[in-house]
């Protein structure tokens, strides 16, 4: 996986440059739990949950289908108020799909692992990207602090977070220049 951290930084990424105008609050946190939630199939990991099985890591959670299936339940548990359908309704669930697989392709770009079971439920086929230029983030923390976890950090920021970081800057003239 890529690191908790840089997940969550490319949420705030994508939910910042995506945010229909007027966003409550609560929209920023929704949206990067979002973001680091499909790992939660990592604590299957330490059940020794083997990758053949579909809810094992980076298999079913990852899957873009899963994120379908989060983002519903997101809006309905959080954003109940809003117009079913509406055009902000709209924007809300595209962009929780989409800070969901976000996960799953920062995982693809990793250098280790196994690959993301994209089309899980549908197949269990496991997939990296072509390019994998993202070091691969230890499991435990404790190994990310021993470990390379310098390493992990420095591709980290030049594959998500400035990228991450340009995507924001540019949301924002584009903004400006539209005076949306
Ligand atoms: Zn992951």
């Amino acid at each position: 996986m890529a690191s908790i951290i840089s997940h969550a930084a490319a949420g705030a990424a994508l939910s910042i440059a995506f945010a229909p105008g007027g966003a409550p609050a609560r929209y920023w946190p929704v949206a990067i739990v979002a973001a680091v939630l499909p790992d939660a199939d990592s604590l299957l990991y330490y059940y020794r949950v083997s990758y053949s099985y579909a809810l094992s890591h980076r298999g079913f959670f990852h899957s873009p289908f899963m994120g379908l299936i989060v983002s519903f339940l997101l809006m309905f548990l959080f954003f109940r108020g809003e117009t079913l359908f509406s055009g902000r309704w709209l924007r809300y669930l595209l962009v929780f799909f989409l800070v969901w697989t976000s996960h799953g392709i920062l995982d693809a770009l990793t250098n280790g692992g196994r690959g993301v079971a994209f089309f899980s439920p549908f197949s269990s086929k496991r997939y990296f990207l072509p390019w994998t230029p993202i070091q691969v983030s230890p499991m435990s923390v404790r190994s990310f602090f021993n470990f390379r976890g310098w390493s992990v950090l420095k591709s980290e920021f030049a594959w998500i977070w400035l990228p991450g970081l340009f995507l924001v800057f540019l949301s924002r003239m584009i903004r400006v220049w539209t005076r949306y």
